[in-house]
């Protein structure tokens, strides 16, 4: 019960158009709080902030201001449209492309003041190259691949390029850095494997300074932070670790209506595909979102399945059948008629219903969840 105060729920909703079916708020306060939570667990080293997809799908047009005014000056985003994009946000922050270099789009990167995270020896020749021809020393960042075989010089690459001295004299190497693959799970052994390998390598690069962690790799203490941290996916209220409690606030809520109830009889079925037969006199409240709404339809329930449970205030209510592109059924049987009225409101994500518990009933991450949340419910953005 961490996150969006409940008054502050109820104030938006009272400020809802009567004819609105879908409302996603997302706290741009506890957005602030998570990336202060975030500096302080990772200090002395730097606090920086990834927004890459819209900032997660929560929009970065609002998140990224809202992380420079909580003294964010350094970001990362996937591609070069996404950082073309936050420039026009943010003139004066330091911004990393993940995605790096792709041929012809060095001169992009300089004419909006962007820094590569160069990926392979011939992206690091490439920006050499382009830099001696400019005349300008632009700063970028190096990827080590620590054992991910994903982007990121390879070992033979690093080595290969250490004594290229015309090539790091070129341009400004303003970080070097890896990524985990494992981080999410404190125990796994290729943690502490990859920061090893990390720290070998990196040696063999100019001097600059060093980053190895994302959420998770925050998580797995100060053997993992160097000198800058990439957080995203705690920043927006996900839960970065596979078990325990999430430490940090929830952001979003997704709130769908009660368009009617109807009462059932035991034997008779819910939905699409007629998934689910009631086992008892049920009240279904029929609420207006769906997959539409990135509430996925592997949140479906079967037989005598529970399922995700969502929320009616303090209430629990689950989910009945198929969850339809605009519908979704829910048993509220157990739920005071005054709580489940028509026009009330249903929490499929937020306070009371994690990120990670609906990623878990539909066989997928956080991330996902978040990145799919749909364009048709109106947004609210609150605490900002
Ligand atoms: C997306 C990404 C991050 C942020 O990861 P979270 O798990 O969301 O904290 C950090 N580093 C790299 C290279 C990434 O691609």
């Amino acid at each position: 019960m961490t996150g969006t105060c409940p008054r502050d729920i109820s104030q938006n909703e009272d400020m809802a158009d009567p004819a609105e079916t879908a409302i996603l708020t997302i706290d741009l306060g506890a957005l602030a709080a998570n990336y202060q939570q975030l500096r302080d667990l990772a200090a002395p080293a730097d606090c920086a902030a990834v927004v890459k997809a819209d900032a997660y799908g929560l929009g970065m047009v609002r998140a990224a201001p809202a992380l420079s005014n909580a003294g964010c000056k350094t970001f990362f985003v996937a591609t070069l449209g996404e950082a073309q994009d936050l420039r026009a946000l943010l003139p004066d922050a330091v911004i990393y492309v993940f995605n790096g270099l792709l041929p012809d789009t060095a001169e992009a990167f300089r004419a909006s003041n962007l820094r590569p995270v160069l990926n392979s020896a011939e992206e690091v020749q490439e920006w050499a190259a382009y830099c001696t021809r400019v005349g300008d020393k632009l700063a970028c960042a190096v990827h080590i691949d620590s054992g991910m075989n994903r982007l990121g010089l390879s070992t033979a690459e690093v080595n290969a390029l250490a004594s290229a001295a015309d090539v790091w004299s070129a341009f400004t190497l303003s970080l070097v850095m890896s990524h985990l693959a494992c981080a999410d799970d404190p125990s796994h052994v290729k943690n502490a494997k990859q920061r090893a390998s990390f720290d070998t390598l990196r040696t063999k690069l100019p001097d600059a300074p060093t980053s190895l962690a994302n959420s998770a790799g925050i998580l797995l203490g100060p053997d993992f932070t160097f000198d800058l941290v990439r957080p995203g996916i705690a920043l927006y209220g996900g839960h970065p670790q596979r078990r325990g409690k999430n430490p940090f606030k929830s952001v979003v809520t997704l709130k769908g209506r009660i368009l009617r109830i109807r009462d059932a009889e035991a034997g008779e079925t819910v939905g699409y595909g007629a998934t689910r037969t009631l086992r008892r006199p049920t009240r279904v409240a029929v609420i207006s979102v769906g997959y539409a709404d990135g509430i996925f339809r592997a949140l479906s329930t079967k037989d005598d399945e529970d399922g995700l449970v969502v929320h009616l205030g303090a209430r629990a209510a689950p989910i009945l059948g198929r969850v339809s592109m605009d519908l979704i059924a829910v048993d509220v049987t157990d739920i005071p008629q005054d709580l489940s009225a028509r026009g009330e409101w249903v929490e499929f994500l937020g306070p009371n219903v994690s990120a990670h518990d609906f990623a878990v009933h539909a066989g997928t991450i956080d991330y996902e969840v978040l990145t799919n949340l749909g364009r048709r419910a109106r947004r609210l953005y609150i605490g900002g």
